[in-house]
């Protein structure tokens, strides 16, 4: 398996995840010119991606996803909740490419698990990708760590999730108050330090890559992100369980390098 983002923040999401030359995509946050330079960026062909699931509704992650599935022709995928909030913002799909899916789909030969989150959207989800011998837990847009995810997201070999914020960039910035309390509720984004510990339950053996996504750009740096994170593994059992373990940064607007997971 191997996966990338191409994009991550509130200017917009996508993720791509693939396994011998079949890709698929999580999420279309970026207009379809973007992605696809972005695409091409890392060296993956956008003939090769086979749909596109949708996470939840918010614009951040749907506002490509119309225009994208006419382009290449692909379907796209999402719960009956998120299709009932965006499937008028996606514009005119052929039938056979509006699919609604519940608990688990298979796309491009994988298995993908959906996991709720805690989100102010009508129904958000973190997925957790399962191929041949890898899997991937994808888990942004969560105020907190769920049951579900706390259950579901243990020992992946790699994880591409949320740090949105550091609480206190976010208590002592210039946001208005009622976005403060958004962000900082049960419904909102995890913390750096919400991250970090839930990474101390989730990491085993198996894990090798971490990528923190959806960093705010008002309230967050990526330097602050990674140091915040890294010293909280570093002062648990992780740092013996996880020598190997590669901690690293989503680029906003830029795709991060292709992660390829070893066999
Ligand atoms: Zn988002
Ligand atoms: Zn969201």
């Amino acid at each position: 398996m191997y996966f990338a983002t191409l994009a991550s923040g509130s200017s917009g999401n996508s993720i791509i995840v693939g396994e011998d030359n079949r890709n698929f995509l999580v999420d279309c946050g970026i207009t379809v010119k973007r992605l696809l330079a972005n695409v091409d960026m890392i060296n993956l062909s956008a003939a090769q991606i086979e749909g596109i699931i949708v996470t939840h509704e918010h614009s951040d992650h749907i506002q490509g996803v119309g225009a994208l599935a006419r382009r290449l022709k692909i379907p796209v995928y999402a719960t009956y909740g998120i299709w009932d909030e965006m499937e008028e913002s996606l514009g005119v799909l052929k039938p056979e490419q509006k699919v609604i899916i519940s608990e688990e789909i298979y796309l491009a030969g994988m298995h993908i698990q959906l996991i709720p989150t805690s989100h102010d959207s009508r129904e958000s989800y973190a997925l957790k990708v399962t191929s041949k011998r890898h899997t991937l837990a994808i888990a942004t847009d969560s105020g907190i760590v769920t049951r579900e995810m706390s259950k579901n997201l243990l020992g992946c070999n790699a994880y591409v999730v949320e740090a949105n914020h550091d609480l206190e960039m976010l208590i002592n910035g210039k946001y208005p108050w009622y976005l403060k309390k958004r962000i900082n509720s049960q419904y909102g984004h995890l913390s750096n330090i919400q991250l970090g510990k839930a990474l101390c339950e989730w990491l085993t053996e198996n894990a090798k890559n971490v990528v923190l996504a959806h960093l705010s750009a008002e309230n967050n740096t990526p330097e602050l992100a990674l140091n915040t994170v890294i010293n909280i593994l570093r002062g648990s059992e992780v740092k013996h369980r996880c020598p190997k373990l590669k901690v690293r940064v989503a680029p906003r607007h830029l795709p991060h390098e292709l992660i390829i997971l070893d066999r």
